[in-house]
């Protein structure tokens, strides 16, 4: 079979995750099946902001084949087990967790019941995972010597943007994938409407069987030369900007390195809080709809506290929706260029993982393309549809009217059909088992019963019953062990990462 040639266009993290996985699982250590070159303009940066990652993280870097604390070492990663809400219910400083690790209790699963029907004195969260209790205590999300991508628990990374992709570059580089930096400048089209060609700024023309557009929101190839066509979500989610900051340590040490992403919610929006290892990123998600770029920059500096009156501030613009087919004749949108919901649940760099497997599932090795892209682009879109949905979930069901803001984004018509249908039903039952069957979902009705109860949803189901009869809220016996064993193996997050990967780790003096 003809070696395949490959081109990926942009050298983000989408460029660089997709093309380290495709070498490693398409390409043996001798024989290869397909040539892959990527191309980055030394002009354009990198977006550099998506530092937040869910669990298949370690899986695309296991299959990568990379060696998991040189990985976090050069990414400057932390772990991540959970994520804190904070001020998303009524805005007094309530909080819940979305927690990775979920005890498993088959299909009748009868917890959300059994919460809703107790006084409700430990939260949801806490009577179904250990890990809510161990974020906090400041615990790791891993114990000391366990193997790479291994742990009793459920986990990801906190990773710096920039450092990730330069990491898989090298790595990639290293065992034969080619990097082009140089600025493409033209797309020339074959006669029956594949791209037959990129031309770049130094007067190169590049060739290629499959084009993978990793040129971010710019999507240069899949929009600007085959216009693929847009879906636009903006209807439903209302936040088109961020303002982000890079808040190192020896500016404001908070005194620990959180093991879980905290999202707060703001004014307009919401603020994000990653905890790496010499640094915090920290960025406020909002609506210009509603807040503009200074009056969002100052108050991400009060939120944050006067140590950020110095720190550099950037504005990103975002356009919330997705390419409506993103494998298009020879060419696949993987990362910003296929589409962006806001980083609430950190999607976009899964969505980046699960585009860069299915494509290596659906390789075009033989000349036809038509019927893999169309599998791929339904396996896509669905995921699309599935993130909206759960993303609006947080802001919908908010009790907040403090602001303009959120009293829109609780608004009927800012509800997707889907989503409101499952709302109605979830009156009557928790989420369950059945009412979600893809196997590639992403959020299941665990996920979206930590949302539902963490925000207190539901108390319809209970109406009826006299509060002063609840009895107390009980956690199993196998939530308080596995907790009990977590105080046992875990250390605390600092603990593990100086141990683990060296006095650079070490928190600051
Ligand atoms: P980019 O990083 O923008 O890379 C584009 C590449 O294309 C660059 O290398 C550039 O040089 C190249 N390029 C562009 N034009 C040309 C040209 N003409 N010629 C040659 N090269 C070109 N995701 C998460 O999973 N978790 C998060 O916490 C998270 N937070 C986010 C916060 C914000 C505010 C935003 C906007 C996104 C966030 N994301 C997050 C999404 C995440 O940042 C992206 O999915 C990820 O970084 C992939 O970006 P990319 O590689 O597609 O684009």
């Amino acid at each position: 079979m003809a070696l395949k040639r490959v081109l990926v266009v942009g050298g983000g993290s989408a460029g660089w995750i997709t093309a380290a996985y495709l070498d490693a699982v398409l390409n043996g250590k001798t024989a290869k099946a397909v040539d892959i070159t990527v191309i980055e303009s030394p002009d354009i940066g990198r977006i550099g902001v998506g530092e937040a990652t869910v669990p298949s993280v370690r899986d695309t870097m296991a299959s990568i084949g990379a060696d998991e604390r040189t990985f976090m070492k050069a990414a400057d990663a932390t772990f991540k087990q959970a994520i804190k809400f904070v001020n998303w219910l009524d805005g007094a400083g309530e909080h819940y967790y979305h927690p990775f690790d979920r005890r498993q209790k088959g299909r009748l699963d009868r917890s959300g019941l059994r919460w809703m029907t107790s006084d409700r004195s430990t939260p949801f969260a806490h009577t179904v995972s250990a890990q809510p209790w161990l974020a906090d205590d400041g615990r790791s999300a891993k114990p000391k010597g366990a193997q790479d991508y291994q742990s009793p628990l459920s986990y990801a990374y906190h990773m710096d943007a920039e450092k990730t992709a330069g990491f898989l570059c090298d790595l990639a580089v290293g065992r034969g994938v080619k990097h082009v930096l140089d600025l493409v400048v033209d797309v020339e089209m074959a006669p029956h409407g594949d791209i037959a060609a990129v031309k770049t700024k130094s007067g190169e023309r590049l060739e290629a069987d499959l084009f993978i557009d990793c040129t971010g929101f710019r999507a240069l190839l899949i929009e600007g030369a085959l216009k693929a066509g847009y879906e636009d979500y903006s209807d439903y989610l209302m936040c088109d900007r961020a303002v982000a900051m890079r808040v190192p340590y020896d500016a404001h040490w908070p005194g620990a390195r959180k093991a879980y992403t905290t999202a707060t919610a703001l004014s307009s929006g919401w603020c994000w809080d990653i905890g790496l290892a010499s640094r915090r990123g920290v960025g406020y998600v909002y609506s210009s709809r509603f807040i503009d770029d200074d009056a969002a920059e100052a108050e991400l500096r009060a939120f944050e506290g006067p140590h950020s009156d110095d720190i550099a501030a950037r504005t990103l613009k975002f356009r919330t929706g997705r390419r409506i087919q993103p494998w298009t004749r020879n060419c696949v949108a993987i990362g910003l260029s296929s589409g962006f919901i806001e980083p609430l649940e950190s999607t976009g760099l899964f969505l980046v993982e699960l585009s860069a497997a299915t494509l290596a599932e659906y390789f075009p090795f033989g000349g036809e393309m038509q019927p893999l892209a169309d599998r791929f682009n339904a396996i896509i879109d669905q995921r699309y549809e599935e993130i909206l949905d759960f993303v609006v979930l947080h802001y919908c069901i908010t009790r907040r009217t403090d602001t303009a803001f959120w009293r829109e984004v609780s608004k009927p018509n800012r509800i997707p059909d889907r989503l409101a249908s499952w709302l109605e039903t979830w009156k009557l039952k928790s989420p369950s088992h059945s009412d979600f069957h893809d196997s590639l979902q992403l959020f299941s009705h665990h996920t979206y019963e930590y949302v539902l109860y963490g925000m207190d949803h539901g108390r319809e189901r209970i109406a009826n019953i006299d509060p002063a009869r609840l009895p107390a809220t009980p956690v199993p016996r196998d939530v308080q062990g596995a907790v009990a064993q977590g105080r046992r193996v875990l250390p605390s997050h600092d603990d593990w990462l100086r141990a683990e990967l060296g006095e650079a780790y070490a928190p600051p003096a």
